[in-house]
């Protein structure tokens, strides 16, 4: 193959065919697999190039480089922070609707600034649990808040999906999926919001932080209705969102065509990732969505002209 490559082309033939999967988890938050597991299976699903992106912390970043060096894998540093946005609520519009939103944030520095950030949203996590385990109670699910330690007892930031594992250890569920359909899910009756900074303020600390803001699966699960494109292009405006993760197993081909459109228009980088969580998560295997070589490429080259640490 090589020899019939166009000689006009100074791209190199790996750069072009490397497998790129940007937003990986691990059990360090509420992945299923370890670091060594995570890295292992990286490599055996013949990805080139991983971004470890666990929730709201970056503690398994230097254990998976150094394993990642080792297997031949390149591991970018990277985290997924819990963001918020105010909408208004469309049936009574003097109240506002708080929105999750996910950010990626790429190459950062753990600047003082960004680890009391990340420090602050892990503690409210930590804080909303037994609220949570109240609501169960209530509806006739009563669980320790040891069991659910139990399931969170590898993780850096514990979540919902350990409450979750915890019901499905009780038997009180069949799966994670459905303890999110039932109870957990964003306003539903075991739901207990948290602290969260606003998306806004969180795409500036990365940017502080010498890294790259990326949004995370964007128009998901009912979002596209509430976070418009036009607040997509304030954040671009107003605090320098780099890109928007577009391939994802919860972007249906109309929304992808739509995400990368926009993205184009706003001169982002546009991603691909499978958002993998091990056997959390059935729908997203590794290398489930790629991002396209050229688009790795603009990534790495703004987190060396911003100093941050691939
Ligand atoms: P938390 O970080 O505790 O707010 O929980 C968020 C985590 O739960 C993320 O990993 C999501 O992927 C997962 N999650 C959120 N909503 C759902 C849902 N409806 N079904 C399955 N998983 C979900
Ligand atoms: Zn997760
Ligand atoms: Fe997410
Ligand atoms: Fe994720």
């Amino acid at each position: 193959m090589g020899s019939h490559a166009n000689a006009a082309s100074t791209k190199p033939a790996k750069l072009e065919h490397m497998r790129i999967d940007l937003h990986v988890h691990s059990a360090l938050s509420d992945g299923t697999d370890t670091i060594p597991e995570l890295i292992k299976k990286a490599v055996e699903a013949h990805l080139d190039v991983i971004a470890l992106t666990d929730h709201d912390h970056m503690a398994g970043v230097e254990e998976a480089q150094h394993l990642g060096t080792q297997a031949g894998l390149k591991v970018l540093r990277g985290v997924e922070m819990s963001t918020h946005i105010d909408v208004p609520e469309p049936l009574v519009p003097t109240f506002r609707l708080r929105r999750p939103v996910h950010l990626l944030g790429y190459g950062c520095r753990p600047t003082p600034e960004l680890t009391s950030l990340l420090a602050d949203v892990r503690a409210a996590r930590e804080d909303r649990i037994p609220a949570t385990l109240e609501k169960l109670a209530a509806l006739g699910m009563p669980l320790t808040l040891e069991e659910v330690e139990e399931q969170a007892a590898r993780a850096t930031s514990i979540g919902r999906p350990h409450v979750a594992d915890a019901l499905v250890a009780r038997g009180y569920v069949p799966s994670r999926d459905v303890a999110f359909a039932r109870y957990l899910y964003d306003g539903g009756p075991a739901y207990v919001s948290r602290y969260t900074p606003t998306t806004g303020e969180a795409i500036d600390a990365v940017n502080a932080a010498h890294g790259v803001p990326v949004l995370a699966h964007v128009w998901a699960r009912g979002n596209a209705t509430l976070v418009t494109a036009d607040i997509i292009t304030e954040w671009v405006r107003d605090h320098n969102l780099a890109g928007i993760e577009v391939d994802h197993v919860d972007h249906d081909e109309e929304t992808r065509h739509a995400l990368a459109e926009l993205a184009k228009r706003l001169g982002l980088i546009r991603t691909g990732s499978s958002d993998y969580h091990g056997s959390g998560k059935t729908r997203n295997p590794l290398g489930a969505c790629l991002t396209d070589p050229e688009q790795y490429e603009r990534l790495v080259r703004i987190i060396h002209e911003r100093g941050g640490q691939e």
